[in-house]
């Protein structure tokens, strides 16, 4: 069950959906329950911080509530304190600030994520010019995808020995069109391949620019 179908919790809910899950998406907003009604297994119209309209759909048959209101901070608690009334156990939510954060747990919500923190986060990383990609972990740990820097070309990885020098682990190779392969401890990196490392991101920022 997804509420509130704007940008974040409609992108979950469609990616659910092609993941071929059952999905009931909901929202206040009639534009927003027309656009998405052909491309979910159901879309109501409801507001969900109301108990009673909760119930009525059922909520006790869904695997997973996800409350994606994330501008009106008062709807998004008082949706998670509804839903954890009727017995979800699994709540996903989205929070907008660490305090709102803090109400949603205490509110009975099983995981809160940043959505706009964490994509901040990583086009800060990104902007640099030589990550591809970039996933954080908090406590600093992070995976990242990246071209191959100088250092490392034209050489098996158990020479280069990433590990020990630069503190990261090269998790797998993509060379061209090809599809990603794990790294072995002989796979050759040649130049503009592309790898996929995991590592402290001080350190995964540092290997990054090792010409
Ligand atoms: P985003 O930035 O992801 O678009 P918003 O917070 O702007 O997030 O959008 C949240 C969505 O939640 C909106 O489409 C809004 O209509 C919907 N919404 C807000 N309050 C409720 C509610 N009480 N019940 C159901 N949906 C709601």
């Amino acid at each position: 069950m997804v509420i509130g179908l704007g940008r974040f919790g409609g992108a979950v809910a469609l990616t659910l959906e092609r993941m071929g899950h059952e999905v009931l998406g909901a929202d206040t907003d009639p534009e927003l329950v027309h656009e998405f009604a052909p491309q979910l297994t159901k879309v109501v119209e409801a507001d969900c911080t109301n108990a009673a309209s909760l119930k009525g759909l059922g909520v006790e048959d869904f695997e997973a509530a996800v409350v994606a209101i994330g501008t009106d901070i008062e709807a998004s608690v008082l949706t998670v304190l509804a839903l954890s009334d009727l017995g979800m156990t699994n709540i996903w939510a989205k929070a907008t600030n660490d305090k709102h954060a803090r109400i949603l747990e205490r509110t009975g919500a099983t995981h809160v994520v940043f959505p706009e923190q964490r994509m901040g986060e990583r086009v800060a990383h990104l902007l640099n010019g030589r990550l591809i990609d970039f996933i954080g972990f908090g406590d600093e740990f992070a995976i990242a995808r990246l071209k191959a820097p100088e250092a490392i070309v034209g050489l098996p990885l158990m020479t280069s020995d990433c590990r020990k020098k630069f503190a990261v682990t090269v998790v797998g190779v993509k060379r061209g069109s090809e599809d990603f392969i794990h790294a072995v401890p002989d796979t050759l990196v040649f130049p503009d391949d592309e790898l996929v490392v995991s590592g402290r991101i001080a350190d995964i920022e540092r290997f990054s620019a090792m010409n």
